[in-house]
């Protein structure tokens, strides 16, 4: 085991040496991952560079410095039944009238599903080509900012959706804060991240550039306490064992008195990242599945998208007949 000083101290519990853990992103390029030995938390330190940084950003968001986004058909076909598998897993939160949030919105397809199911929601999305595809192919308001630049009247939101954004963002405890304040009194903040623990990846595909923050669901439930959310419900997305947590926002009560080191966390991630060697990920039927799974996901896309139809009239024909689909949650 290797300790190393951090250059940044751990976001949930303000430790400053932690494990590395890894050496190298999935590229083979050089980025250090550390483990947080009090509360089991995983970070990129020291952060990569912007050079690193942008190049990830360059490569893996092509999109990123284009103004006109236009995805393909099958792009339509997929984003919209995530959109609806998304929309599903925060029904029994909805109620009728309230105002909703999707920060990160990208073309914005979950707000549009949820605008054509009656309810008033917008999005916020710093790219902007996303931005202008968003507002112009579904009519969404949306926001074209980082969120962090964002002033919004405190207490506007009843239902706040995160969806794989705070893995990226710098200071995850901070951003639960802010978007803490735009909810009223009662409300939901519906949080869907990578979890440390999944084995779907090849190890050598653990981390990767883009990602600044790797959490576990106890890492993360107690994150947002730390900002002054509680949990309502936390489960794991199917297959891929992404966390999915609701929170409610609850009084900021002594809560920066608390003592964020978790007992026995770290020995739980450390030992699930020990025992997911590469033999054991080959061996094992997951990688086979996965991609047998994939190939029958794409089959299915092909076949569905052959049209000339339109973005807007795909995303509504989908709509229109998948609002029985089963959710992705596990308990
Ligand atoms: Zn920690």
């Amino acid at each position: 085991m290797t300790l190393v000083s951090c250059t940044l101290a751990c976001n949930l519990c303000g430790n400053e040496t932690a494990e590395r853990i890894g050496d190298a992103d999935r590229d083979g390029q050089s980025l250090q991952t550390v483990l947080c030995q009090s509360c089991g938390l995983v970070w990129t330190d020291p952060r990569p560079s912007s050079e690193q940084t942008r190049k990830f950003y360059a490569e893996e968001y092509r999109l990123q410095y284009k103004s006109t986004y236009v995805p393909k058909r099958k792009h339509v076909y997929r984003e919209t039944l995530r959109a609806i598998a998304r929309f599903q897993e925060v029904r029994s939160l909805l109620q009728p009238k309230i105002k909703m949030l999707d920060v990160g919105c990208g073309g914005g397809f979950f707000p549009y599903v949820a605008r054509t199911q009656g309810f008033d929601a917008q999005g916020i999305e710093p790219n902007q080509g996303f931005a202008e595809y968003a507002s112009e192919t579904f009519d969404v308001p949306t926001t074209n900012a980082f969120f962090q630049d964002v002033d919004l009247p405190e207490e506007s939101f009843d239902l706040i959706t995160l969806n794989h954004v705070l893995e990226h963002v710098e200071d995850p405890c901070a951003t639960l804060g802010q978007l803490r304040k735009w909810l009223k009194t009662d409300g939901y903040l519906v949080v869907e991240v990578p979890n440390i623990e999944a084995t779907y990846h090849a190890p050598k595909n653990r981390f990767h550039v883009g990602h600044l923050y790797n959490f576990n669901p106890v890492n993360l439930e107690h994150l947002g306490a730390k900002a002054g959310l509680a949990v309502h419900a936390s489960k794991l997305v199917t297959s891929e064992n992404h966390i999915h947590l609701t929170f409610q926002k609850r009084e900021l009560s002594n809560s920066q008195n608390e003592n964020y080191t978790l007992p026995g966390n770290y020995q739980r991630v450390s030992e699930i990242l020990k025992r997911h060697t590469t033999l054991r990920h080959y061996v094992s039927t997951v990688p086979y599945t996965r991609f047998v799974s994939k190939q029958s996901q794409y089959r299915t896309e092909r076949r569905a998208v052959r049209s000339d139809a339109s973005p807007r009239e795909i995303a509504d024909a989908l709509i229109a007949t998948h609002f029985d689909a089963p959710s992705r949650l596990v308990a």
